[in-house]
């Protein structure tokens, strides 16, 4: 919870940068989690002041979605590994003191054949490559990462051999969240100022905010703010519980950013010109969203729906006994063999009776 606050906090600053979340609530929980007490003696004391940025490095240039497609490779060497490949993409990559490398320990495709690895920035063959430009969170560094040959001991091993998999799909309900959470005070920040603009702004003898047609537009975007922050609000409580799942902090994340993309664009409009010039404090914060349209689906779309999660697997969220005409149903039967993302929408399109085990029902506030 604390952690959310500083999240959220750093979103109504209208800051998209420095990664703090990526090196405290992604890495971290890896290394407390997984790691050797030789890795957390080496590393934790170090990110915990600050002195050892980090960050994870899972993207190639050839395999992004498909996360079992990377290339990179680690070969066990006596008393130690040798890791070669290259990332892309990475966040704090530039600024990294100490990258969290997924590499294949095992040939093929195989699940079980990932691995981790904490590589340090000083390492013999490791480069950074260019820092790279983006569209928007220009606060937060971008970079690519090549590994040539670096020699790592034994040590360097975060967790069990052929595991890495498994715990990236372990961590992945906090790190959807992160991007749910600060996507959802992104949105709380743009209506904030939007509504401050409307206010202000004079246009045909008054305040933007007194024509109907803009006042009716940020209607709607209050709209999709408030119900963002409900279900992101929910999550957090189960999170804080133990009890998030994956299956709804992928949706929480998916209507979150979804969200986000809707209030930038109505909130850009609803700024005119000015919203378009780079200065503006609204600007950053309306372009973060073209930045995260590639992490709305990070590790493909099996991240956002995996292929073990079935129709039935939501009666976890809808508490409810499914309707008449799915009950003769077999686990999977509605969706099989379509798109994961059509799965959900199948998912969704039978939620409509009046089941109320869709409510989440938590108190809604709005920022400020
Ligand atoms: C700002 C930013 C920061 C990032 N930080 C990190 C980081 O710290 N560490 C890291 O490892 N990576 C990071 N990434 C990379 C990010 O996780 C990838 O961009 C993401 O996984 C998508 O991979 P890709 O770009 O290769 O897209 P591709 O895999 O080429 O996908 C392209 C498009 O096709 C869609 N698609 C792919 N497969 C399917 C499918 N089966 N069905 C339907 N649609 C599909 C995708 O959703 C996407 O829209 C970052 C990216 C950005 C933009």
């Amino acid at each position: 919870m604390f952690a959310a606050c500083v999240w959220e906090e750093q979103m109504y600053a209208n800051c998209s940068g420095p990664g703090f979340a990526l090196h405290s609530d992604i890495v971290a929980p890896y290394l407390l989690k997984y790691g050797s007490e030789e890795l957390q003696r080496e590393y934790v004391p170090g990110m915990a002041d600050g002195s050892v940025i980090t960050a994870i490095a899972m993207t190639e240039p050839d395999a992004g979605s498909d996360l079992l497609g990377l290339r990179t490779r680690a070969e066990r060497l006596d008393g130690g590994w040798s890791l070669s490949g290259s990332k892309t993409y990475i966040t704090n990559g530039w600024l990294a003191d100490m990258v969290v490398v997924v590499a294949r320990t095992t040939p093929g495709r195989s699940s079980r054949g990932l691995s981790l690895f904490c590589v340090p920035r000083s390492a013999a063959g490791f480069e950074r490559g260019s820092r790279l430009r983006k569209l928007g969170m220009h606060a937060q560094d971008t970079a690519e990462l090549f590994f040539d040959d670096v020699r790592l001991p034994d040590s360097a091993l975060l967790g069990q051999e052929g595991e890495g998999f498994r715990y990236l799909m372990q961590e992945l309900p906090q790190e959807r969240l992160l991007i749910a959470c600060m996507a959802q005070a992104s949105s709380e920040f743009m209506l904030e100022a939007t509504r401050r603009h409307a206010a202000q702004r004079q246009a045909f003898g008054g305040p933007l905010l007194r024509i109907k047609p803009v006042e009716h537009a940020l209607a709607r975007v209050m709209a999709d703010v408030v119900t963002g922050r409900a279900l992101v609000d929910d999550c957090l409580a189960r999170h804080a519980r133990g009890d998030l799942d994956a299956t709804l902090a992928s949706i929480a994340k998916l209507q979150a950013t979804e969200i986000q993309g809707r209030v930038a664009d109505a909130c850009l409009q609803l700024h005119g010109g000015a919203g378009y010039m780079r200065d503006h404090e609204v600007s950053p914060a309306c372009a973060a969203p073209a930045g995260r349209r590639a992490e709305r689906r990070p590790r493909g779309v099996a991240a956002l729906w995996p292929r073990h999660h079935r129709l039935a697997d939501l009666q976890g969220v809808r508490r409810r006994a499914r309707p008449a005409h799915l009950r003769g149903c077999q686990r999977g039967d509605a969706g099989n063999h379509r798109p994961d993302t059509v799965k959900l929408e199948a998912a969704l399109s039978v939620s409509d009776d009046s089941s109320p085990g869709w409510c989440w029902l938590p108190p809604v506030r709005l920022h400020g």
